[in-house]
């Protein structure tokens, strides 16, 4: 019978699952892979329709890393090629002509839209993590552990009630 001890108690935990690592080593931690990308390509096109515009797109191999960070280049980018004697310069993100405040309304709801670590709130791109215990993805190993560590307390808690 495997007993998990934590804090000097005794506590019989192998009935809730098999108990096969101490506490607080996530042994129990897998990666997966989110299908999507998180990164955001900035770049000056000439559009057939609108002219002159800065677009923003969602790319893999994007060097912006948030919706933030794209809006801000994408404004830069705006007032430099505007500076050079263009006279109007658009905002494009998908297939829509944006003004600068509308775009910055556009990357709060994309940010909003993104999925996020359980753990830390960062954005998840790339692998996952998740544990035994939940059903929650985290960005990290270090996140899905810290999170396994919880609900093992969380479990003893429960453990300890039922005893009283
Ligand atoms: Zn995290």
């Amino acid at each position: 019978m495997a007993y998990a001890g934590g804090r000097g108690e005794c506590i019989p935990l192998n009935h809730l699952f098999q108990m096969d690592t101490p506490i607080g080593i996530a042994r129990s931690t897998r990666a997966r892979s989110t299908n999507e990308a998180h990164m955001y390509s900035v770049n000056r096109l000439t559009h057939q329709s609108y002219g002159s515009v800065i677009h923003i797109e969602r790319a893999e191999n994007g060097s912006q890393a948030t919706p933030f960070r794209a809006v801000q280049l994408a404004l830069k980018e705006r007032r430099l090629w505007m500076e050079s004697g263009t006279k109007k310069v658009r905002i494009l993100v998908d297939s829509q002509v944006l003004n600068p405040k509308q775009a910055e309304h556009w990357a709060n709801e994309e940010y909003k839209s993104l999925p996020k670590c359980e753990g830390c709130a960062k954005i998840l791109d790339g692998s996952i993590h998740t544990h035994r215990l939940s059903t929650r993805v985290f960005c990290s190993e270090d996140c899905a552990d810290r999170d396994y560590v919880e609900e093992v307390e969380k479990l003893k808690d429960e453990e300890e009630i039922d005893y009283l």
